[in-house]
């Protein structure tokens, strides 16, 4: 065999090349790095980017918690003074009418707290004053996170390569997996139509296009590509960044929105998207419905967008999405040399540094700093699945 790997990392999104990264940073000098495309040129760049630890489910808080710290400390972990993720913090605010997602809402904040996590209840008229354009007399309560915000994907995953690649790492794109090599039961490397690669250990970071294990391993993996469209509104001033990441928990959509392009509003919905067959077949047109609906649940919100708003652009993303709306991480087991990550389902980015962590520690036999196990292949099957206060979609 021509090449040999300690870890093969399948797959340079934003988890990938993270984990490619921390696997060099532990000392492991012969990573590859695998991507049939470009760095960051899969569902990284479709990605909103927000960044916040506001979880009802407690595992997510504490990785969240984490890979917040690292995003905010980029240059300092890359240890690279040109490493940019591009982070902004506008603060999080999510609010709630009387009902269930109040309840939820309340919830969320109590765990936040209990994990050491800088996050308050506030009134709606608190809430108004931190969004001076949002509409307040139906909402029962709100939850602020001022380190919350957003970053920049694209750059982040190519950051983490670049650190990788300094760190002594191998980045190979262009070179699709079209299998996995296996002997007596464990995963001895990697096949590609140019040759078969050796290796201790693969991490497939593959995301949509995951269920390709399925096929390679027999393997079960739980998880369909869904489809999200994301709309830009624009308003009669700037929509800049002074104006905090929004969660209208009020909204039929569930809508979220922040500042885009720091004069635009971008606006996706925390809702179940389409499933789609073929990651790789399109994802069809943006229907008008879609975005009347989003636009009137927006301008119910913040009335601005009625009185003076307009429609700019629509476009769509595919979220790898699992039936519990959270990942599998790790081992599979009956597969040694084999760890799994997907099924981000619409939230992987403000997780990555941090599962790039936990990944390439499990990869090396290292305890990870957070415990895998919350996350692992067979939750669903033991019907411990990490099931979120918030319903399907990307809240979790
Ligand atoms: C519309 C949208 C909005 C989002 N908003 C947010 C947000 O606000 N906050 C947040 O935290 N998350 C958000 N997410 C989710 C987040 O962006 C993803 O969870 C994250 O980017 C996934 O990274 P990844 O590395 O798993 O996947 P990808 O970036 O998709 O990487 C997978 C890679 O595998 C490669 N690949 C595929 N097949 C093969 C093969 N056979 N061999 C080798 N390589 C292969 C692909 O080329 C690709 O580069 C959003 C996602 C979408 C789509």
């Amino acid at each position: 065999m021509a090449e040999s790997f300690d870890v093969v990392v399948l797959g340079g999104g934003v988890i990938g090349a993270s984990v490619a990264f921390h696997l060099t940073r532990l000392g492991c000098r012969r990573v590859l790095l695998l991507d049939r495309g470009q760095v960051a040129g899969g569902t990284t760049a479709q990605s909103s980017g927000i960044l916040r630890t506001y979880y009802s489910v407690r595992p997510n808080v504490a990785v969240a918690k984490a890979a917040l710290a690292m995003f905010q400390g980029f240059k300092d972990l890359l240890d690279d003074e040109e490493a940019e993720c591009g982070i902004v913090r506008t603060g999080y605010l999510a609010v709630a009418p009387d009902g269930p997602m109040a309840t939820a809402l309340r919830g969320t904040v109590a765990t936040q707290a209990e994990l050491g996590v800088e996050s308050r209840l506030i009134t709606p008229q608190e809430a108004g004053a931190i969004h001076p354009w949002l509409r307040v007399d139906d909402l029962a309560v709100a939850a602020y996170e001022p380190e919350a915000g957003f970053a920049d994907p694209t750059m982040t995953a190519n950051s983490f390569a670049r650190a990788a690649r300094r760190g002594g790492a191998v980045i190979r794109q262009d070179t699709a997996a079209t299998g996995l090599l296996r002997e007596n039961g464990r995963i001895t490397g990697v096949r590609t139509a140019a040759g078969d690669i050796a290796a201790d250990h693969v991490v497939s970071c593959l995301n949509v296009w995951s269920p390709l294990l399925a096929a390679w391993t027999g393997a079960e993996i739980p998880c369909v590509a869904t489809r999200h469209i994301v709309a830009s509104f624009a308003a009669d001033a700037p929509y800049t960044p002074a104006f905090p990441v929004l969660k209208d928990l009020g909204s039929a959509l569930k809508l979220y929105s922040r500042s885009y392009g720091r004069t635009e509003i971008l606006v996706g919905a925390g809702d179940e998207g389409d499933e789609i067959a073929d990651p790789d077949g399109g994802t069809g047109d943006i229907p008008m419905d879609w975005v009347a609906e989003a636009g009137e649940q927006l301008a119910h919100r913040i009335p601005r967008f009625a009185e003076h708003g307009g429609f700019v652009r629509a476009w769509t993303g595919l979220y790898d999405t699992t039936p519990d709306w959270n990942p599998v991480l790790g081992p599979v087991p009956g597969l040694e040399g084999l760890s799994l990550a997907f099924g981000f389902s619409g939230h992987g980015f403000k997780l990555s540094p941090m599962i790039g962590r936990m990944l390439a520690q499990g990869a090396l036999g290292l305890e990870p700093d957070l415990p895998l196990a919350p996350y692992r292949a067979t939750r669903f099957a033991e019907g411990k699945p990490l099931t979120g206060a918030f319903g399907a979609g990307a809240v979790s």
